[in-house]
């Protein structure tokens, strides 16, 4: 499976020269939830995840909302293990809906794309403040080329680096390219 190759195809990975909403530019834009339209194709990623923690005795799949729903719930059904998810009340990650976890609870905390690992660990943090056990984490895209920690053992199916860059320093515009706002080009 290449992964990267469905991303282009569904144009969950545009290649070119754009404007982030942070404002800066990148040569690279990427929205996972597009690559996740299909369920067969969220089924796959999930499958490709799950084997990874086969002998983890994993009991419960979290993701943080909103990026790991879709791809937490694949995880899930892969392993046969329920799914759960955090979500930011009053900018902090909680568990709602009646979610509940045990003491010593094994979970497998999954997200889409793991950029920093910000929201990763506050999922993580969510479950263990209530006792649980989080005895990994992953994801589709590691946006860090490795470099973020989470605290737990942490897997990706892709390991990428994407560049951004201020505008004034962006060698993109200095080569003389248009950036453009994602959504406003055909993919590549
Ligand atoms: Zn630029």
């Amino acid at each position: 499976m290449d992964i990267l190759e469905h991303f282009r195809q569904t144009d969950a990975l545009l290649e070119g020269h754009f404007i982030l909403s942070s404002g800066l530019h990148s040569p690279n834009y990427l929205q996972c939830a597009l690559a996740l339209q299909y369920p067969a194709d969220a089924a796959r990623f999930g499958r490709a995840i799950a084997e990874h923690f086969t002998n983890e005795n994993i009991e419960t799949v979290a993701s943080p909302a909103i990026g790991g729903l879709v791809i937490g719930y694949a995880v899930a059904a892969a392993l046969n293990v329920r799914f759960i998810w955090t979500e930011r009340q009053d900018g902090v990650m909680t568990l709602r809906r009646g979610f509940s976890v045990r003491e010593n609870e094994r979970i497998l905390v999954v997200e889409d794309v793991i950029t920093t690992g910000g929201s990763t660990r506050e999922c993580i943090e969510a479950l263990e403040t209530r006792g649980a056990k989080v005895v990994g984490a992953a994801s589709i895209i590691d946006r860090s080329g490795g470099a973020a920690d989470v605290g737990v053992p942490r897997i990706a199916l892709v390991s990428m680096q994407v560049p951004s860059y201020k505008p004034e320093d962006c060698p993109l515009c200095k080569a003389g390219t248009e950036a453009v706002k994602p959504g406003s080009r055909t993919k590549v």
